[in-house]
């Protein structure tokens, strides 16, 4: 019993000593956080990076006002059942996001996968047989060293949502979706992607994990790659939904 307080002792002065060699950075503004403070986030982004309350679109999980679907929604031929979007892609949360494709930060995901499980689980998701992700040219992957959608799919794995299995792969290069015009987006992403193997998909519940909704079509693409290999449904889950209200 008495070594006890002592171990604790030397537990937390390693601690210390690490977080004074590799100080704990907030994921979106990089200020250095001190001791005892929320692990991932300094006291002024706490405030901002706020999940979405209140209404949202029943298919893409925008924030709406009125109607069950949002005007961008209606009248598209959509293949997943269900997007849930944890935050509105914007200030604090886009740099954090920056930080995980573009700053070599993957392990920020660590404090985003138990809100992304914690907010589709208060929305209704409920369990799929396989959580898989959109996925990247091989050469683009090997450049950035992951694809930050595969790993948020493996930690959403690891929190009970569903067995985590790569599906799809990309077969052909498509433009950024930034950098071109609506109508050719989705032309941009037909046929890009491919089942790894039909047996896999078939009759399975999917939860398919992307890290941004723009538009909807790359992981509306996917859904309707593995809808057409014979998934029983497919629902999405991304960090964070553009508002084109905004
Ligand atoms: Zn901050
Ligand atoms: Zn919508």
């Amino acid at each position: 019993m008495k070594c006890i307080p002592m171990k604790k002792f030397l537990n937390r002065t390693k601690e210390l000593i690490l977080e004074l060699i590799f100080p704990n950075r907030c994921i979106c503004c990089d200020e250095i956080l001190e001791y005892a403070r929320h692990p991932w986030l300094c006291p002024a982004c706490i405030e901002k990076v706020k999940p979405i309350t209140g209404r949202v679109c029943d298919i893409c999980g925008v924030p709406i006002i009125a109607n069950d679907i949002c005007a961008d929604c209606r009248g598209k031929k959509i293949y997943f059942k269900k997007a849930y979007c944890a935050f509105e892609y914007k200030n604090e949360v886009r740099k954090a996001i920056h930080n995980i494709k573009f700053n070599d930060n993957p392990r920020y995901l660590d404090y985003f996968a138990p809100v992304l499980y914690n907010y589709a689980r208060e929305r209704g998701f409920d369990g799929a047989d396989i959580v898989t992700f959109v996925p990247m040219r091989p050469k683009n992957k090997r450049k950035r060293g992951y694809n930050q959608s595969e790993l948020l799919a493996k930690r959403l794995s690891r929190l009970g949502m569903g067995e985590f299995k790569p599906l799809l792969k990309k077969v052909r290069d498509t433009k950024n979706q930034h950098d071109i015009e609506r109508e050719e987006r989705r032309k941009n992403l037909k046929d890009a992607f491919a089942p790894i193997d039909p047996a896999d998909i078939k009759d399975r519940k999917i939860l398919l994990v992307d890290d941004i909704y723009t538009t909807g079509s790359t992981v509306n693409e996917c859904a309707k790659t593995l809808v057409k290999a014979g998934a029983q449904c497919v629902e999405v889950v991304c960090i964070a939904i553009v508002n084109k209200r905004d």
